[in-house]
C-alpha cells in the first residue's frame, strides 16, 4: 500500500500502531481518511482483522470505511468489526443475552415505540400528557439512564414533590414494561453492555483480549456511557486511537461530553497527540469564514486550518423578504447552476430544524428539481410500514405486547378496546404475553363471534411463521404475514387512493428485504429487524442518484458537498432561542454552524428571511449572531430587494438584483402535494397521461392507461392487472 498521497503527519498517525493516540484535527483535514489508511496498514502488517475494532458514528460511515479499507487492503476487511457503538453492543448482547438479564431474541424499541409506551403508561395511571409531554419524560428518562441513575435513585436524589413522583412512576413503569416485553431502548443497548462487562469479568476479558487495536472516529461526540465502554475495552492493550475535533462536538444535548476529548491526555498520560492542520476539503474563503465564526468559542483547543487550495469564490449571502422567498431563492440558484452543468448531487441544503425542509421541498418541486430529504426514519415512520414491522417483530418475539396491541385490531378484527383489555386481564393472571394468551383456544372461545375467526387467523399465522422462520426466507415470511393475517386483503378491499399508496409502499418494502437477502450470507428475520431498527437517518442516502440533498446540519456530520446552502441564519432559529440564555448552548450552536460551513468544498451560500412563520406566527427576524461574527470581507451579497428596514448587518450591496427575485411569490399547494408525496421520489414524474397511453412502471411492468385525472392514473398492466396509481409518486413512465 502506498501512502504517498498522505501528508507526513497523516503518515505518522498511520504508522503509530502501539499505545494510545489522539488525532486532533479540524474539519476536512483527513481524520477519517487517516483512520481508514491506518486500518489498511495494520492488515498489511499482518495484524488479524479479528483483533481490530473501529467505531464510527453512523452506519453509512461504517460502510464507507469498510469499502475504503477493502480498496486499500483487499477483502481481508470482511469480518472486521467496523460499526457504530449501538451495532457493536448489540452484537455483544446477542451473544450473552442471558448474562445481560434478557431472553434471547429481545427486541429494540425505537423512538415511536418508546413514545407509545409512555403514552400507555400515562393513560393507565391517569396522568395527563398535557401536563407531562411524553417527549419530555423520555428525555428525562434517557438522561437518567445515561448517568446510570435508576428510578429509585432518582426518587431519592430529587426534590420530593409532585413532579418528581410522576416522573419516578413513569420511569419505573417504563423500565418494567421494557423488561416484560423483553425489549430494550437505545440507551439500554449501551448501558446493558457496560453493566455486562462490569458484572462479568470473564466476558470483558474475552473482548479485551480480542480487540487489541481499537479506533473511534468522531470521538468528540461520545457520551459518558460510550466513553466508559471504550475505556473498559481498551484497558488491557491500551492501543486506542481516537480521532476527533472539539470544534465539531454537536451532540451535547444528547449527552456527548466534549471533555472526553479534552481529557484524553490525562486519561492516557502516555498518549501521543498528532494534530492535522491542512484542510483538503474546502476552498480558502470557506475555511477562513468558518474559522472567523468558531474562534468566538472559548473552551476550545486553539488550532487554525490552512489549505493550499485557492481561496475560491466568496461566500454568498442573501436576505430574503420572507421564508418562502428564501426557499425560492435557493431553488433558483440550484436551477441556474444545474443548467450550467453541475449535477444535482453536488448540492446540499442544510438546515437547523427538520420543520424547515417543507418550504424547500415546495420550492424545489415547483422548479422541477428532484431532491431527497434525509430525516429521521421518514419511510419507516409510515403507518403501514410500522404495522408490518410489528407483525415481523412478533414473529421474532412473541412477548412483544406493544407490537401486539398495535396490530391486534389492525386491520379491524372486532377487537375493540374493551375486548383487548379483557384479554390483557387474562394475560396478567396467566403471566403470559398477549399473543400467547390469544393463541390459547380457551381464550379464543371467549371472544365475540366476529373476532373469533380473524384472531385465530392472526395468531395461527404468527405462530406458524415463528416455528418455520428458520426454514423460510424473510421475504416469504413477509408475504405470508401480508396475506394470511388479512392485512393486505383489507387494504385492497378499501380501494382508496390512499390504500393503493399504502399497498405500493408495502411492495416497495419488499425491495428492502430483497436487498438484505442478497447482501447477506445467512439472512434471518431477527437480523433483518435489527438492521432496520438501527438504520439511522443518514443511511437512506444514496449518492448515486442525481438529486439535491436536504438534511439537518446534525446529520451532515462527516459528509462533504461541492455546494452547500445554509438557510435560516436568524437569531432564534440559528442560533436557537435557548442559546441566548446559556453560553454553553451558544457555543454548541456555533460548533454546529462550523460543522455546517465546513461541509462545503467549493461554494457556500448563506441566507436568512426578514419575515418568518413559525408555529403559526409570522414574525420579523434579526440576522443571526453568526452572520455578525463572520468576517464580512469573505462574503458577497446577492440581491436584497424591497427591503423594509435598514441595512443588512453585513453591509451587502443592495444594487445587484437577482433577475428572478422580483417575480411575485406564488404559494404552492403544498398540502395537495404532501398527501401523495413519498418525499424521496416526489419528482419521479410530472408527466401527464391520457387514456390509451402505453406506460411502464417500476414494479408492475408495462400497461395501458385507462383513465387519468390530475392526481390518479388508472392503468391496466399486462401482467399485474388494473391498478390505481397516485401521480407524482408512482414510478410511471410513458413509453
Ligand atoms: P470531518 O471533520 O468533516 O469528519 P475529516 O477530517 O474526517 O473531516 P476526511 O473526510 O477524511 O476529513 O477528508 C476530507 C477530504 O480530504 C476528503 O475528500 C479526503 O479524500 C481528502 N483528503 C484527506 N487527506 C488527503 C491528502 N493527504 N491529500 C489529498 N486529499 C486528502
Ligand atoms: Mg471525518
Amino acid at each position: 500500500m502506498s501512502f504517498e498521497n498522505l501528508n507526513s503527519r497523516q503518515q505518522e498517525a498511520v504508522c503509530q500502531l502501539e499505545g494510545p493516540l489522539l488525532i486532533l484535527a479540524g474539519a476536512g483535514s483527513g481524520k477519517t481518511s487517516t483512520m481508514t489508511h491506518r486500518i489498511a496498514h495494520m492488515l498489511e502488517e499482518g495484524i488479524s482483522p479479528y483483533s481490530i475494532l473501529a467505531v464510527t458514528f453512523t452506519n453509512k460511515a461504517a460502510r464507507e470505511m469498510r469499502e475504503r479499507v477493502e480498496e486499500l487492503a483487499g477483502d481481508r476487511a470482511g469480518s472486521m468489526w467496523i460499526m457504530t457503538f449501538h451495532a457493536m453492543c448489540l452484537r455483544i448482547l446477542r451473544v450473552y443475552p442471558e448474562e445481560a438479564g434478557y431472553e434471547p431474541n429481545f427486541v429494540i424499541y425505537d423512538g415511536t415505540d418508546q413514545k407509545t409506551l409512555v403514552k400507555n403508561i400515562l393513560k393507565e395511571n391517569g396522568i395527563s400528557d398535557r401536563e407531562f409531554a411524553p417527549q419530555y419524560l423520555l428525555a428525562v428518562i434517557s438522561d437518567q439512564k445515561e448517568k446510570g441513575v435508576d428510578p429509585e435513585q432518582y426518587l431519592e436524589t430529587m426534590e420530593n414533590n409532585y413532579k418528581t413522583k410522576a416522573i419516578y412512576l413513569v420511569y419505573r413503569e417504563y423500565q418494567k414494561r421494557l423488561r416484560q416485553n423483553n425489549a430494550m431502548d437505545f440507551d439500554d443497548i449501551l448501558l446493558n453492555t457496560v453493566k455486562l462487562f462490569e458484572r462479568n469479568e470473564e466476558i470483558l476479558l474475552r473482548y479485551q483480549e480480542r480487540f487489541q487495536y481499537i479506533m473511534v472516529d468522531e470521538y468528540q461526540d461520545t457520551n459518558h456511557i460510550q466513553y466508559r465502554l471504550i475505556r473498559q475495552l481498551a484497558d488491557r492493550h491500551r492501543n486506542l486511537c481516537v480521532v476527533g475535533d472539539d470544534d465539531q462536538c454537536i451532540y451535547q444535548w444528547r449527552g456527548a461530553d466534549i471533555r472526553n476529548i479534552l481529557d484524553f491526555e490525562s486519561d492516557f498520560p502516555e498518549a501521543k497527540v498528532i494534530k492535522l492542520e491542512q484542510n483538503y476539503r474546502s476552498k480558502g474563503n470557506i475555511l477562513d469564514a468558518a474559522y472567523s465564526v468558531i474562534r468566538n468559542n472559548r473552551g476550545r483547543k486553539s488550532k487554525k486550518l490552512w489549505t493550499d487550495r485557492d481561496s475560491g469564490e466568496k461566500l454568498r449571502y442573501y436576505r430574503a423578504n420572507n421564508d418562502h422567498e428564501e426557499a425560492a431563492y435557493v431553488a433558483r440558484q440550484i436551477g441556474y447552476m444545474n443548467r450550467a452543468g453541475r449535477p444535482l448531487t453536488d448540492f446540499a441544503i442544510l438546515y437547523r430544524t427538520n420543520a424547515q425542509s417543507r418550504l424547500f421541498e415546495s420550492a424545489l418541486s415547483r422548479d422541477g428539481i428532484p431532491y431527497r430529504v434525509l430525516s429521521g426514519m421518514r419511510y419507516y415512520d409510515r403507518k403501514e410500514i410500522k404495522d408490518i414491522m410489528c407483525y415481523m417483530r412478533l414473529v421474532v418475539n412473541p412477548k412483544d405486547d406493544l407490537s401486539m396491541r398495535r396490530i391486534v385490531n389492525e386491520p379491524k378484527r372486532g377487537m375493540g378496546d374493551k375486548t383487548v383489555e379483557k384479554v390483557m386481564g387474562f394475560a396478567a393472571v396467566k403471566n403470559k404475553s398477549l399473543l400467547e394468551t390469544l393463541s390459547d383456544p380457551e381464550v379464543q372461545d371467549t371472544l365475540p363471534g366476529k373476532a373469533y375467526d380473524r384472531v385465530r387467523e392472526l395468531t395461527d399465522c404468527l405462530n406458524l411463521c415463528r416455528q418455520e422462520r428458520t426454514n423460510l426466507k424473510v421475504s416469504d415470511i413477509y408475504d405470508r404475514l401480508l396475506t394470511k393475517t388479512g392485512y393486505l386483503p383489507a387494504l385492497e378491499e378499501t380501494g382508496t387512493v390512499e390504500s393503493e399508496g399504502r399497498i405500493e409502499n408495502l411492495m416497495e418494502f419488499k425491495s428492502v428485504i430483497y436487498d438484505y437477502e442478497k447482501g447477506t450470507e445467512n439472512p434471518t428475520i431477527e437480523e433483518f429487524m435489527e438492521q432496520l431498527t438501527l438504520a439511522a437517518e443518514v443511511d437512506n442516502y444514496d449518492e448515486h442518484q442525481d438529486t439535491v440533498t436536504l438534511m439537518t446540519m446534525h446529520s451532515a456530520k462527516g459528509l462533504e458537498f461541492p455546494v452547500v446552502f445554509l438557510p435560516g441564519l436568524e437569531d432564534g432559529l440559528f442560533p436557537g432561542n435557548k442559546a441566548f440564555d446559556d453560553p454553553s448552548g451558544m457555543e454548541e450552536e456555533r460548533r454546529l454552524c462550523y460543522v455546517g460551513m465546513t461541509r462545503a468544498k467549493e461554494l457556500l451560500f448563506l441566507s436568512s428571511a426578514e419575515e418568518r412563520t413559525r408555529y403559526g406566527r409570522t414574525e420579523y427576524t434579526r440576522e443571526s449572531q453568526f452572520l455578525r461574527e463572520l468576517d464580512r470581507r469573505l462574503v458577497e451579497g446577492d440581491a436584497v430587494y424591497q427591503r423594509k428596514t435598514g441595512d443588512s448587518s453585513l453591509g451587502v450591496s443592495t444594487g445587484s438584483r437577482d433577475g428572478y427575485a422580483a417575480k411575485p411569490y406564488k404559494p404552492f399547494d403544498a398540502l395537495k402535494y404532501a398527501r401523495y408525496s413519498t418525499r424521496q421520489n416526489a419528482m419521479k414524474n410530472t408527466e401527464s397521461f391520457a387514456p390509451g397511453d402505453r406506460v411502464s412502471h417500476g414494479k408492475f411492468g408495462e400497461g395501458m392507461v385507462l383513465e387519468a385525472t390530475d392526481t390518479i392514473v388508472t392503468v391496466a398492466f399486462d401482467g399485474a392487472g388494473v391498478k390505481k396509481l397516485a401521480l407524482g409518486v408512482a414510478p410511471l413512465k410513458k413509453i
